[in-house]
């Protein structure tokens, strides 16, 4: 284990199945759960993070592309898997041996995977995106678009080869609470709700209508439809700071490292690249095993804050592609070996990730997925 011993992520799988149940608990028990892993389960860890959501009960997975769909059934997921974002429709064939439902998103991508589909003699499960307000990949059925719309998703569905069993759309502002942001998803379930209607009187139906992401689940109780879509609530990361505080989340990662050399500098010396920062007589400091190749972003230069010992120790100078230094004056005992919290709580004190998007101008997300493929991640 000693290789862990320079940087780790700590990922409580405890703390993702309370989070699961808590929004679990927001939904009518006939409404179905999808849990969003895609970018490595936003940093914490496709495999463990869905096995272990897996025997919670959750009834789907969402991911952003084949890799990552396959990645999950070598790691013994046997649920539905919809890949969210472009499969190759080369791929047609690989889909179906692998049981693998795909979004399908405009009448000419719909019609490539149908080609190949038949080709290739299988059927490929799909959900048809509309795009409502989001203006990404989608059916357009937004301003007076739902009847071009309508049709476009009614040719889909009797495309040979595929199989459309489910229609979705996403919400662009769910986690504000702006009346403009409130209004604009209620103008986005209506076109979704109305697009639905359409194709209904067409007799094209579907067996799972969805449209919530986290922030949909604890703000829009009546859009959560026949399934929602669970991102950063499970990893306990609040959607926004509108949304902070509505239902009761764990955060799951905590990230630490190790202090590697302690040293009492003169006043005057100048600590890291660039010169950044000055010591003061006798300031002790102290460099660990961490910088921006870990996702421990050089943004965090002269601005981020640690915790060793218990207390807060600040980020000095710029932050090294491996390393990083922290002002230790005053803290008592600090040693080559110490283990650091980067993210999480110690004593009272706490570094969180949505610390690190302000300081970076950026959302919690981001940082989520942002940590390095060379932090490993430990589980507990
Ligand atoms: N659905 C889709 C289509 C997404 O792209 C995402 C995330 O980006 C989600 C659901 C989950 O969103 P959140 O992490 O805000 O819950």
């Amino acid at each position: 284990m000693d290789y862990l011993r320079r940087s780790w992520a700590q990922i409580d799988l405890d703390a993702i199945k309370a989070n699961y149940h808590e929004l679990k608990k927001q939904v009518s028990a006939a409404c179905k759960t999808m849990a969003i892993v895609k970018a490595d389960a936003y940093g914490h860890g496709d495999g463990y993070v869905s096995r272990a959501l897996q025997e919670e009960g959750a009834d789907w997975f969402g991911v952003s592309n084949i890799n990552e769909a396959v990645s999950l059934r070598r790691q013994g997921i046997t649920k539905p898997i919809l890949i969210l974002g472009f499969t190759p429709p080369a791929l047609a064939g690989k889909l179906a041996a692998q049981n693998i439902t795909q979004t399908v998103y405009s009448l000419d991508y719909a019609q490539e995977l149908s080609k190949e589909a038949v080709k290739q003699q299988v059927k490929v499960n799909c959900h048809v995106k509309v795009d409502t307000g989001m203006s990404r990949i989608g059916f357009f059925a937004q301003s007076g678009h739902g009847e071009q719309a309508a049709q476009e998703i009614a040719r889909t569905a009797r495309l040979p080869g595929l199989s459309c069993t489910g229609i979705f759309t996403h919400f662009s502002c769910s986690d504000e609470t702006a009346v403009s942001s409130r209004e604009f998803t209620r103008r986005q379930f209506n076109i979704f709700m109305d697009t639905i209607g359409r194709l209904k009187n067409q007799d094209i139906l579907f067996e799972l209508h969805h449209c919530c992401n986290s922030a949909g689940v604890i703000c829009y109780p009546q859009m959560h439809l026949d399934m929602v879509r669970l991102g950063n609530a499970l990893y306990g990361l609040d959607p926004s700071d509108d949304c902070k505080g509505m239902i009761k989340l764990v955060p799951a990662m905590s990230l630490y490292t190790t202090v590697t050399m302690v040293k009492q500098v003169q006043q005057g010396a100048q600590v890291s690249y660039g010169r950044r920062y000055t010591a003061q007589e006798g300031e002790a400091v102290a460099s660990l095993a961490i910088g921006y190749a870990d996702g421990y972003r050089r943004n965090l230069s002269n601005k981020g804050r640690v915790i060793l010992h218990g207390q807060y120790a600040p980020i000095i100078g710029t932050v090294c592609m491996d390393q990083t230094m922290v002002d230790v004056t005053g803290i008592e005992g600090v040693a080559s070996g110490d283990t650091v919290t980067l993210v999480g709580e110690e004593n009272g004190k706490k570094v969180t990730l949505d610390d690190f998007a302000k300081i970076n101008g950026t959302i919690n997300y981001e940082e989520a997925c942002l940590i390095g493929r060379r932090v490993p991640r430990v589980y507990i």
